[in-house]
């Protein structure tokens, strides 16, 4: 399997929700025909109500036969380091802005990140139909924004898109608009990296998030660094202080959709969850049996000021 992992940065209400919904959409019908794709889309009314939960999770969609991870980021300095694990997982960033109110605070403090750790940033100016839309100038202060905060000239160099999320459109060309999100697929197949998909190596994959299931106890998130891992096989759990403990993978899943879904073996390149590894924290490593090694923890400057 080939992957693409992204981050979705944006302000509230710029549009991340029906952005990842019409993506779903677009790959639901692809697979089953418009139908199917609306009713399975409607069953997830109930968890649309629950709001901001509904991107906390990693959302999965698989186009051309690759599998693209959208996380969510959490916008605020209140979440502390979780902006920096959360980008350590991907390679690029979608950076959602509406096409009227321009970059906001939240997009400046996940950008600022995104910047700092090299991701490639694709920008999509969302909202294009509304009246007030000032699509040039926004990105503009894009730019601008980016440019302050220190991108690198390839960052700088970003592609755009166009998007009226709640129509299902995001286009290349505002000459040349497309009825769905194609061009958004392809453009995150093309131009962010895929990561290193190593399944010989040893197993190596750091704890950026963790979870808790009242069935499996505690769930760690991370992405695989390389390797893979068999439901049932013991690992080492690297601590911060060196020391390590044994533990066995109850369970793995993957994603699917909006799904978390049981698996009997993931791997590198992959965004996964592994249930079994009781005591771990994050930041510490989940690594072979056999031929352990530690991953460097993503250095947090815990964040000074706040929405600025
Ligand atoms: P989030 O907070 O970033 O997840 O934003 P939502 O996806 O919940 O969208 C916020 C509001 O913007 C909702 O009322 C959406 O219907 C609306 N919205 C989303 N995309 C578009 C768009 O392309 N055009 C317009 N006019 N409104 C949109």
């Amino acid at each position: 399997m080939e992957y693409r992992n992204i981050a979705i940065i944006a302000h509230v209400d710029h549009g991340k929700t029906t952005l990842v919904d019409g993506l779903l959409k677009q790959t639901l019908k692809l697979k089953h025909g418009e139908e199917i794709a609306e009713r399975a889309m409607d069953s997830n009314d109930l968890e649309k109500e629950r709001g901001i939960t509904i991107l906390a999770k990693n959302t999965a969609v698989e186009y051309k036969g690759i599998k693209i991870n959208i996380v969510d980021t959490p916008g605020h300095a209140d979440f502390g380091g979780e902006v920096e694990r959360v980008l350590g997982m991907v390679d690029g960033a979608l950076v959602l802005v509406d096409a009227a109110e321009g970059p906001m605070p939240q997009t400046r403090f996940v950008l600022r990140k995104a910047i700092e750790l090299g991701l490639k940033p694709i920008v999509v100016i969302n909202k294009i139909d509304r009246q007030d839309a000032r699509i040039e100038e926004v990105v503009n202060l894009t730019f601008d924004l980016m440019a302050e905060l220190g991108a690198n000239d390839d960052q700088l160099d970003f592609p755009i898109l166009y998007a009226v999320a709640r129509e299902g459109k995001a286009f290349k060309d505002l000459d040349n608009p497309q009825e769905d999100m194609h061009e958004l697929f392809e453009m995150v197949l093309e131009y962010i990296p895929a990561p290193p998909v190593d399944l010989e190596a040893p197993f190596q994959m750091l704890v950026t998030n963790l979870d808790y299931s009242e069935y499996l106890g505690r769930i760690v998130l991370g992405r695989v660094q390389r390797g893979q891992v068999k439901k049932g096989e013991f690992v080492q759990l690297m601590h911060k202080d060196g020391t390590m403990t044994k533990t066995r993978v109850i369970q793995p899943f993957t994603h699917l959709g909006l799904n978390r879904i049981e698996a009997d073996v993931v791997g590198a390149g992959d965004i996964v969850a592994l249930a079994g590894i009781e005591d771990a924290q994050i930041g510490e490593t989940v690594a072979d049996l056999a031929d352990p090694e530690a991953l460097p923890i993503i250095t947090v400057d815990e964040p000074t000021v706040s929405m600025t």
